[in-house]
């Protein structure tokens, strides 16, 4: 059953998101959950406990999804830490609704389900947004903090490269406030991939 510190479903700018593990193998120096509880409409997104697919369910059956064309998996965690929900959700929202199903990811699903999931995600979902975050292992090892280590960077990267074997829906996204310089590099970075790159304003928003 819901209640008031189970909010899975959530909108912020006219978006759909869901909130499925407050899970995350990282502490991102940026991230916005050492800031505030809550983004968007959502008063807490501390969840009492990692929801079940079927409170997931519940949570998309009881919204009205009129005039929304995009639900994320994007919360306070990382969604792949909560892989066979995200999944199964995935599957039920296509077929009940019409809709883009993107995941918001740190990357490092493949280290955290200790098995490669970069076809199973690529099959179940429209868009992949992975945080590349720095042009380099040292600075995302400071930055990110990974409990995986150095080695964490080079995972995240050999994740898009074999996402982007499945989907060219992958994107890798920096926040704007690395300065030019680093978002320039980390530009060469995805454009060395053949893969999409996005600078995204930052907003406070988790991964
Ligand atoms: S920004 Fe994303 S990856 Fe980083 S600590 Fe927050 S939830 Fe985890």
């Amino acid at each position: 059953m819901s209640n008031q510190n189970q909010e899975i479903l959530y909108v912020y700018k006219n978006k759909v998101y869901l909130n499925i593990t407050n899970k995350c193998p990282c502490a991102c120096t940026f991230c916005i959950r050492s800031k505030k509880d809550a983004i968007g409409n959502a008063s807490n997104l501390w969840l009492d406990h990692n929801p079940s697919f079927e409170e997931v369910k519940e949570a998309v059956d009881s919204f009205n999804f009129d005039g929304y064309d995009e639900i994320i998996f994007c919360g306070y965690g990382e969604p792949t830490n909560s892989f066979e929900v995200l999944i199964k959700t995935a599957q039920y929202l296509r077929q009940k609704l019409n809709i883009k199903i993107r995941v918001n990811t740190n990357g490092l699903g493949s280290l955290i389900n200790e098995r490669d999931i970069s076809e199973e995600l690529c099959k179940n979902v429209d868009f992949i947004s992975i945080s590349l975050n720095c042009s380099n292992k040292e600075d995302y090892l400071k930055t990110v903090r990974p409990k995986f280590g150095i080695k964490s960077y080079d995972e995240m990267l050999d994740f898009a490269k074999k996402c982007k074997k499945y989907t060219d829906n992958v994107v890798l996204s920096v926040v704007d406030v690395i300065g030019e310089d680093e978002v320039e590099k980390c530009r060469k970075i995805a454009d060395n991939l053949g893969i999409t790159f996005r600078v995204r304003k930052y907003n406070g928003s988790a991964t």
